[in-house]
């Protein structure tokens, strides 16, 4: 059975024409600094976004890392999001791997942090603290249901973090989501930001990898943490190629994902037993709950679905993330409203 898969934009395989590009392209030992594809996909990444240079990971998990890492010793803090990939998901690799702690302040449902909740993180100079290093946002924000920030907000916490001499992460996974979602460039979100992470894998379909940016002094240092790390990869060119035709060719088209999860939020809004968190979608996810009617759970809901060819992620008891992403055409998403008319009946 071929499945509708709404898991995540992280399932999207490569195109025909990223296997075509990854099996022709021009290769050397990256950790020497000598693959031109990854050289060239760098550039192509830190210019979209207004950096100077850019570091070629293996994941943004591996990226926000490095991030973290590049700015942060021991015993410093970075204050983040409760809801930030970073704090839910990235198995704790700052603290453990790095020893920084996190000042974790509310997310609000915007996805923001209150400016005054990050004055008020901001550690003074006393010996009982630890040092506050760094800032980071999330744009999108997945876990505030794919949520844009807007470069004004942006630009208050870079402001901010200016005005206390903190350095300023995003961690923007989908960061191209957020810019054509607003109709705005990525530049105008990433500028107020010292350090910027961009996922390739996610709804730009390429098969691995993500790119750090920031300062050429940033990504210097950035490139020996990531060879701690074990990220320094030789012949990296096969995975690069995929992420230049991403980036050629998969950008502009995230707002046919954007269309049609309003497409699908359409069709689910109807459906008794099915709630649709308000506001939703915002960018390519929708998120959306049982009502207490349903005496399936969140778990046996999606088991039903994927009997009939629809898989989508489970986040909570009774709640559900679907994500949109070039595999998923006007037809599938026809296939999961039936499929959960079907299993909500
Ligand atoms: C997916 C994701 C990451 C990194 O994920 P990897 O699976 O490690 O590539 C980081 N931040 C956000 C917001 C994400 O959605």
């Amino acid at each position: 059975m071929k499945f509708v898969d709404l898991r995540s934009d992280t399932v999207t395989e490569p195109t025909p024409e990223m296997r075509e590009a990854m099996a022709q392209a021009k290769v050397g030992d990256d950790v020497y600094g000598e693959d031109p594809t990854v050289n060239r996909l760098e550039e192509l990444v830190a210019n979209s976004i207004g950096k100077e240079a850019g570091l070629f990971v293996p994941s943004g998990t591996m990226s926000n890392l490095v991030a973290i890492l590049a700015q942060c010793g021991r015993g410093d803090e970075v204050i983040l999001g409760d809801k930030a990939h970073t704090v839910l998901f990235e198995a704790g690799g700052i603290s453990a791997l790095g020893g920084i702690h996190s000042r974790q302040i509310p997310n609000q449902p915007d996805g923001t942090l209150d400016l005054l909740d990050i004055i008020g993180a901001i550690r003074s100079d006393d010996y009982h603290y630890p040092p506050t290093r760094l800032v980071s946002l999330e744009n999108t924000h997945n876990r505030c249901g794919g949520v844009v920030l807007s470069a004004a907000y942006t630009r208050s916490v870079g402001d901010l973090a200016k005005q206390y001499e903190l350095k300023f992460h995003i961690d923007g996974a989908r960061l191209f989501n957020a810019a054509i979602a607003q109709g705005v460039q990525a530049k105008d979100l990433a500028s107020p930001a010292d350090s910027v992470s961009i996922c390739l894998s996610k709804g730009l379909c390429a098969p691995v990898g993500s790119v750090l940016c920031g300062s050429a002094d940033f990504i210097h240092q950035a490139r020996r943490i990531r060879k701690q790390l074990g990220g320094g990869m030789r012949q990296a060119g096969v995975l690069a190629a995929a992420g230049i035709v991403a980036m050629e060719t998969m950008v502009d088209r995230l707002a046919e994902d954007h269309q049609r999860a309003r497409l699908l939020a359409d069709g689910l809004k109807h459906i008794p037993g099915l709630i649709l968190d308000p506001g939703t979608p915002h960018t390519n996810m929708i998120f959306c709950g049982l009502t207490d009617q349903i005496r399936l759970d969140g778990k046996e809901t999606a088991e039903r679905l994927s009997e009939l060819g629809v898989k989508i992620g489970v986040v909570a008891e009774r709640r559900f993330r679907l994500v949109l992403h070039y595999w998923i055409d006007d037809a599938d998403v026809e296939k999961t409203v039936d499929a959960f008319r079907n299993v909500l009946a």
